[in-house]
C-alpha cells in the first residue's frame, strides 16, 4: 500500500467507527481532502488511493492545481476566505464554497455560474463559538442571511447548508458544544427553509471524529491525509 492509500485507510476506520456511534455509515460523511499548499502529485497518489473531494482553500493556487487534474472525476470544494474579486472563478472550478458570508458574493457567483452553465453549491460559514478571531456570520444573523438570498431567486446556486471551524486549542466538551450548536442551527434551517439544508461541514485533522459523532455530513481534513503543511 503506498503511504498516501495508508493514511486514507486510517483516517477512513476513524470516519467508520465515529459515523457508527452516531447511529449512521460511513457513506453518510463525505470526505474533504484539504490540499491546499500541497502538490498535484500529492493529489494524484490520493486520487489513486481513490479519494474524490478535494478542498482549496486559495483560488490561484487551486486554480493551478485543477486544470493539470482535469477529466480524472475530481470534486473541487473552496473553504477558504472568499474575496470578491475571485468569485468570478469559482463557477467550473469548484462544485461546492463552504465559506460563504457575504449575499452579494452570493449573487455575484450565481452570475458567473448562469454565463458558465453550472450550479455551486454554497454553505454558509457560522461562527458559532462567536470568535471574535474567525470569520463567519453569527448564528443570530443566518435566517435573515439566507432568507435575503432567497427573495433574490438566483439561479445557478444552490444554499446546502452550514460549515463552522472549531477553535484552535480547544478542548473536547467546547468543540463538541460548537458541533451541536450548528447542528441544531442546520435543523432550524430546514424547518423554515426546507430539506436543501442537509449539508454540515465541520471538523478537521485534530476533530473530525467528535464533528461526525455530532452529526457532521462532511469534515476536511488536510494534515491527517497529507502530513504536516510545509
Ligand atoms: C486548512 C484547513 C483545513 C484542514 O486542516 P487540517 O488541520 O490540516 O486537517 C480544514 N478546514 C479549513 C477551513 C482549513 O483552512
Amino acid at each position: 500500500m503506498s503511504e498516501a492509500a495508508e493514511k486514507l485507510a486510517a483516517v477512513r476506520a476513524v470516519i467508520t467507527q465515529a459515523a457508527r456511534s452516531s447511529g449512521r455509515t460511513a457513506d453518510a460523511v463525505r470526505l474533504v481532502a484539504v490540499s491546499k499548499t500541497q502538490s498535484v502529485d500529492a493529489v494524484r497518489a490520493l486520487l489513486d488511493a481513490g479519494q474524490t473531494d478535494f478542498g482549496e482553500s486559495q483560488v490561484q493556487d487551486a486554480m493551478r492545481k485543477i486544470p493539470l487534474l482535469n477529466g480524472l472525476g475530481l470534486h473541487w470544494h473552496f473553504i477558504g476566505h472568499l474575496q470578491s474579486n475571485k468569485t468570478r472563478f469559482i463557477p467550473g472550478n469548484f462544485e461546492w464554497v463552504h465559506t460563504l458570508e457575504k449575499e452579494k458574493h452570493a449573487a455575484r457567483i450565481a452570475q458567473a455560474a448562469q454565463q458558465a452553465g453550472v450550479c455551486v453549491k454554497l454553505l454558509l460559514q457560522v461562527n458559532v463559538a462567536n470568535d471574535p478571531a474567525k470569520q463567519g456570520l453569527h448564528s443570530n444573523e443566518v435566517f435573515a442571511f439566507i432568507e435575503r438570498i432567497l427573495e433574490q431567486q438566483l439561479a445557478g446556486i444552490q444554499l446546502r447548508g452550514l460549515m463552522s471551524i472549531g477553535r484552535r486549542g480547544a478542548g473536547e466538551p467546547e468543540t463538541r458544544a460548537t458541533f451541536a450548536g450548528l447542528r441544531e442551527l442546520l435543523e432550524s434551517c430546514r424547518q423554515r427553509f426546507g430539506g436543501e439544508f442537509d449539508q454540515l461541514s465541520m471538523g478537521m485533522s485534530n476533530d473530525y471524529a467528535i464533528a461526525i459523532e455530532e452529526g457532521a455530513t462532511m469534515v476536511r481534513v488536510g494534515t491527517d491525509l497529507f502530513g504536516a503543511r510545509k
